[in-house]
C-alpha cells in the first residue's frame, strides 16, 4: 500500500458495521491497516471475523446510537479500550417509505434522530478526544438525497440534507483542529436499504436506467473512497461530499 494511504496504526470506530455500507468500509480500512471498532445495533460479529482474519485488533459494541445514553456510552467504550479514535465513520442510518401526506411524526423522529442528531453528537463527543492530538478523520455517510429531493422519503431527504451540512458547519470549525470532516455520497447501492426499491421492476428499471456505469453500487465500490478520506491522502480536504455514484449525479 503507497504510505499515503496505508492506515497502519490507526483506529477507526464504524457505525452500522454490521451489514451493508458500514461492512464493506469497516472491511476496507482494516485491508488498509486500521484497527477497528464496530457498532451496530446487535454485535457485528461477522464482519469483526473478517478484519481479525486481516489481522486487525477489532472491538464491538452493540448499542442503538439514536440513544443519546447509549451513543456516549459507545463512545466512551471505544475510546477507553483503544485509548484512542483516529477515523470515525458515521454509517449506520435508516429510511422509511411513505408519501409525504401519510408521512408519521414516529418516521420522522425516528429517522431524524439516528441520520442526523446521532452523526452529530457522535462526531462531537469522538472530536474531543481527537482534538486532543491535534489528528482526525470523520466521514459521514450522506446520499444522492442530500441533493435531491427523493419520491416517498421525506424524513431520510431532509436528514440527509442535514448530514451535508453538518459536516461543512463541522468542517468549517474543526479544520484549524487538525480534524478533517468529509462526507461520501452513495448512489443506489445494492443493500437492505434499497431492497425495495429493487423489488419494484418500474423504479428499478426507471434508476437503472439513468446510471452512466450501467450498474448499482456494490458495498465494495465504497472502500477506495473511505480509505482515502481517513488516510493521510486526503489531508487538505475539508467540508467535501465525495460522491459514489457511477456516474448518477453527472447525469
Ligand atoms: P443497511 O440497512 O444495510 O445497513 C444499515 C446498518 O445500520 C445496519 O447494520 C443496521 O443494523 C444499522 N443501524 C440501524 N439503526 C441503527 C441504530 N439505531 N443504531 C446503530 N446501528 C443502526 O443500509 P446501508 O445501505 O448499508 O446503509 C448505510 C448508510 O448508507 C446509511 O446511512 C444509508 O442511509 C446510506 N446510504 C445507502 C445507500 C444505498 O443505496 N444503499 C445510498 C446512499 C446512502
Amino acid at each position: 500500500m503507497n504510505a499515503q494511504f496505508d492506515l497502519t496504526g490507526k483506529v477507526a470506530l464504524v457505525t452500522g458495521a454490521g451489514t451493508g455500507l458500514g461492512a464493506a468500509m469497516a472491511t476496507g480500512l482494516a485491508g488498509a491497516g486500521s484497527d477497528l471498532v464496530l457498532t451496530d445495533i446487535t454485535a457485528p460479529e461477522e464482519t469483526a471475523r473478517k478484519a481479525k482474519a486481516l489481522g486487525r485488533r477489532v472491538g464491538v459494541f452493540a448499542a442503538d446510537l439514536s440513544d443519546m445514553e447509549a451513543l456516549k456510552a459507545a463512545a466512551a467504550g471505544a475510546i477507553a479500550e483503544f485509548g484512542k479514535i483516529d477515523i470515525l465513520v458515521n454509517n449506520a442510518g435508516i429510511i422509511r417509505r411513505t408519501p409525504a401526506i401519510d408521512h408519521s411524526e414516529a418516521d420522522w423522529d425516528d429517522v431524524m434522530a439516528l441520520n442526523a442528531k446521532t452523526v452529530f453528537f457522535l462526531s462531537q463527543a469522538i472530536a474531543r478526544d481527537m482534538m486532543k492530538r491535534k489528528k482526525g478523520k470523520i466521514i459521514s455517510v450522506a446520499s444522492l438525497l442530500s441533493f435531491q429531493g427523493g419520491v416517498t422519503v421525506p424524513s431520510y431527504a431532509a436528514s440527509k440534507g442535514a448530514v451535508v451540512q453538518i459536516t461543512r458547519a463541522l468542517a468549517n470549525e474543526w479544520a484549524k483542529e487538525g480534524i478533517n470532516v468529509n462526507a461520501i455520497a452513495p448512489g443506489y447501492m445494492v443493500t437492505n436499504n434499497t431492497e425495495k426499491l429493487r423489488n419494484d421492476p418500474e423504479r428499478f428499471r426507471a434508476i437503472s436506467e439513468r446510471i452512466p456505469a450501467a450498474r448499482w453500487g456494490m458495498p465494495e465500490d465504497l472502500q477506495g473512497a473511505v480509505v482515502f478520506l481517513a488516510s493521510a491522502a486526503s489531508d487538505y480536504i475539508h467540508g467535501h461530499v465525495l460522491v459514489v455514484d457511477g456516474g448518477w449525479m453527472a447525469r
